[in-house]
């Protein structure tokens, strides 16, 4: 597998590495603490084309094979401190801006890309229930057929950018005797559809700055126009959108892992115990080689799914891997890097404990740890 990156790519995240640094790192403390997610930075970053990095030019994108946009997401992580806004970003991007990309007929692309691509809109993932998180087989929301459309009806929680979305991907069952294979589809709502609401909005641990949030539909009408993929065809979209969601965000957090790394190896070669610095001590540097050896598998392993996303029908399982071990590996780094940096690792000052909180959520969203090794063994067959 070739590893070295072209000119050109090198090129794009020096490029998305500047402009985060100058741009979106001011004030993270207090935004985090204060939960604000700020417009304004959002436009920033999709005049930096982030919010369409795979999308062709004509539609508003960047145009980027998906190597290259991972390699995007992976300098988004390392240049940006705002976790919640890069998580937002991936979000939009990777769970709503791919599956229009990919599944959306040529009217749907022309209607709702360019405005997603270009910070003017933004979108929400809807596919978790009460009831049904990692059992997204057991969803309840129903689209019933209404003339020219479906009337949908139901509740999705824990919805990320819920608070501010302007348009929702929601998958909704439209036939019940056929469950999720083919029973499942994707529908595009937009936020003044009547019916549509925001329900709860939750706090969370990390993430901050990134609103989430229940969205609810009480029989709202979505025309046939903007079904996403064909009637039945949900599965194929979200289970497509997992992949690049699992590896891009995978991507954003081997980013946050390079930079734990640098910060640490700065850090320990500067802060004294008696009379010499704690790198010279082997119970950090150990912590730091174990720091390294997680880096390089955890982009390895996301370098493998990039490469297969579009091209090779059995790229789940490595999506589904680099997804697993990317999580574990930068909660690890995290807590790994905290206790480095001893008592200044806990104080909010050092931007430490809130990557920590911020890593925390990985092995949850995009389907738990569990869920992966489910999917990992369900591909080996067992
Ligand atoms: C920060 C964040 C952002 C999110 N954003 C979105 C979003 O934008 N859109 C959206 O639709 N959802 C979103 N989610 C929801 C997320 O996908 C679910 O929380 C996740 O899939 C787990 O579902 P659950 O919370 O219902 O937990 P449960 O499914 O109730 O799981 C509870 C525990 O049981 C384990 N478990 C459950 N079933 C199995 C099984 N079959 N085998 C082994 N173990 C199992 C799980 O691993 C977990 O440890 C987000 C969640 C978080 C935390």
């Amino acid at each position: 597998m070739e590893l070295s990156l072209t000119t050109e790519q090198k090129l794009i995240q020096e490029n998305i590495i500047g402009f985060a640094q100058k741009q979106l790192n001011n004030n993270i403390i207090e935004r985090d603490r204060n939960q604000q997610f700020l417009p304004e930075l959002w436009k920033k970053c999709a005049e930096h084309k982030l919010m369409g990095l795979p999308v062709e030019e004509k539609f508003g994108g960047a145009g980027l094979d998906p190597v290259s946009s991972v390699l995007a997401l992976e300098a988004l992580g390392y240049g940006s401190d705002d976790g919640g806004l890069n998580f937002s970003i991936c979000a939009h991007l990777l769970a709503c801006v791919v599956p229009i990309w990919k599944y959306g007929n040529e009217n749907q692309k022309k209607k709702y890309l360019p405005d997603l691509c270009n910070g003017k809109k933004i979108a929400v993932n809807a596919m978790t229930e009460s009831e049904s998180g990692s059992d997204v087989f057991n969803i309840k929301t129903t689209a019933k057929k209404h003339e020219n459309g479906f009337l949908i009806n139901g509740s999705k929680t824990f919805c990320s950018n819920g608070p501010v979305g302007d348009l929702i991907l929601v998958y909704a069952l439209t036939d019940e005797s056929k469950g999720y294979y083919g029973g499942i589809t994707a529908f595009i709502v937009d936020k003044n559809a009547k019916g549509y609401s925001v329900g709860q909005k939750y706090e969370k641990m990390g993430l901050r700055t990134s609103g989430i949030s229940e969205v609810i539909f009480e029989s709202v009408f979505v025309s046939e126009e903007d079904i996403i993929g064909g009637v039945g065809g949900g599965a194929t979209v979200f289970n497509h959108s997992m992949e690049w969601e699992r590896t891009g965000i995978a991507a954003c957090h081997v980013g946050t892992m390079r930079k734990l790394l640098e910060k640490s190896i700065d850090y320990v070669q500067n802060r004294k115990s008696g009379n010499e610095v704690i790198g010279k001590k082997q119970a950090i540097a150990h912590r730091i080689a174990n720091m390294k050896v997680q880096l390089e598998a955890a982009s390895l392993l996301t370098y493998k799914a990039a490469t297969g996303l579009e091209k090779n029908k059995e790229n789940m399982i490595h999506a589904a891997s680099a997804k697993l071990f990317v999580s574990e590996a930068f909660v690890s780094s995290a807590i790994d890097t905290m206790q480095i940096f001893g008592g200044n690792g806990y104080m909010t000052e050092y931007s430490i404990e809130r990557i920590v909180r911020d890593a925390l959520g990985s092995t949850v969203y995009s389907g738990t740890s569990d869920i992966q090794r489910n999917i990992i063994s369900r591909l080996l067959g067992l």
